[in-house]
């Protein structure tokens, strides 16, 4: 089953965000923030990370869960590390004040972390790294979310689909980025399977009574698996150490415990790291790491995580976007 689209330009999509946002209560700062994130998402073809968000940010809103006038703190606790109270607010606007702080200390230092506090992040992960590393820097961070995942061998959610993104600098070029839920699929490509009709692999996840399926709906109502058996599985366990207690926030169960079920983003946390390759290694490190991708583009069948994104960012046209999903939004906008 293929699902009708609606041709939007990259503006009518920024334009479409930001005024469902203002209408159900974010004020411009934050509505500009998200619906920035958004158009982003939708331009670079994350499409689980654009417009289909907006419902769940405006749930958030309607709900009082998230504050959308909030203006996120930065202190700084050392010189490298910067700590974000996100004063409930959706996390675009903690990235934008936090990550230009976090950019100078880690240029200063060589390295440099930000946790971010009652946040709330909905998106994909790669525009806080690939910010870090059009600076020149390495970028590293991850959030974990409510359970959806089962830890390998189990069949009981515990994990989110805990995401974490790389990025590393290539001066003149874009850096190399890879973002990845640790759950086979992200909830997000999950949902989208579900609503279009699409199958999904099997190993993928469990349906409600614990069996391998390859239907997407019904993984959506059971669990999800994480990537690459108990390997994905312990990384998913770091990434709920490093983005709950590490940060001073809650492990994915805790997220949900707390959260009002209103489907929009939970309140957790978020770990960032910002290295300069410079300042560790006291090397230029470009002709060694463009030795090294020469090698990597010479064997055929490969591509660099980002490339994808990075090719569809060149193309200034419109985006077809679900249309029912489009008139969801535009039924928000009151
Ligand atoms: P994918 O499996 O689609 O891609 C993972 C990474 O692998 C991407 O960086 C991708 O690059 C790269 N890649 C894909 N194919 C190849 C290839 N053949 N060779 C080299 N690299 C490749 O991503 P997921 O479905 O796991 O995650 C989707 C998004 O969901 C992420 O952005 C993640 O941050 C987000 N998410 C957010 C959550 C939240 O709570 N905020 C929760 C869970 C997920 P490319 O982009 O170029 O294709």
């Amino acid at each position: 089953m293929t699902s009708k689209t609606t041709d939007l330009s990259l503006d009518e999509i920024f334009n479409l965000a930001k005024s469902a946002l203002i209408n159900n209560g974010a004020n411009e700062e934050n509505a500009d923030a998200v619906a920035s994130t958004v158009t982003n998402a939708e331009r670079d073809g994350s499409v689980s990370h654009g417009l289909f968000r907006i419902p769940g940010y405006i749930k958030a809103l309607q709900s009082n869960k998230v504050d959308g006038s909030a203006v996120p703190e930065i202190e700084e606790i050392t010189p490298v590390i910067l700590r974000c109270d996100a004063q409930n607010g959706f996390a675009p606007l903690a990235h934008k004040y936090g990550i230009e702080k976090l950019i100078n200390a880690a240029n200063a230092f060589g390295i440099a972390g930000l946790s971010i506090q009652r946040c709330h992040h909905f998106a994909a992960l790669w525009p806080e790294v690939e910010a870090i590393s059009d600076q020149g820097l390495v970028g590293l961070t991850s959030v974990s979310y409510m359970p959806g995942v089962a830890p390998s061998g189990g069949t009981t959610a515990l994990f989110g689909t805990n995401p974490i993104a790389f990025s590393w600098p290539r001066p003149g070029k874009n850096p190399i980025v890879f973002d990845m839920a640790t759950a086979s699929m992200a909830k997000g490509e999950i949902q989208i399977a579900a609503r279009d009709g699409h199958s999904v692999p099997l190993g993928t996840g469990l349906s409600p009574s614990g069996e391998l399926t390859t239907d997407a709906s019904e993984i959506d109502k059971g669990v999800l698996l994480p990537f690459g058996g108990h390997k994905g599985s312990v990384i998913a366990l770091m990434i709920e150490l490093l983005s709950g207690p590490l940060v001073g926030e809650t492990f994915s169960y805790e997220t949900k415990e707390r959260d009002n079920g209103d489907g929009g983003p939970a309140q957790g946390g978020q770990f960032i790291l910002a290295m300069s390759p410079e300042i560790i290694s006291g090397k230029d490190t470009s002709a060694q790491t463009e030795d090294f991708l020469k090698k990597y583009n010479e064997i055929e069948g490969t591509r660099l995580p980002g490339e994808r994104r990075h090719e569809n960012r060149k193309d200034l046209g419109k985006r077809q976007v679900n249309s029912a999903l489009v008139n969801t939004i535009k039924e928000l906008i009151i």
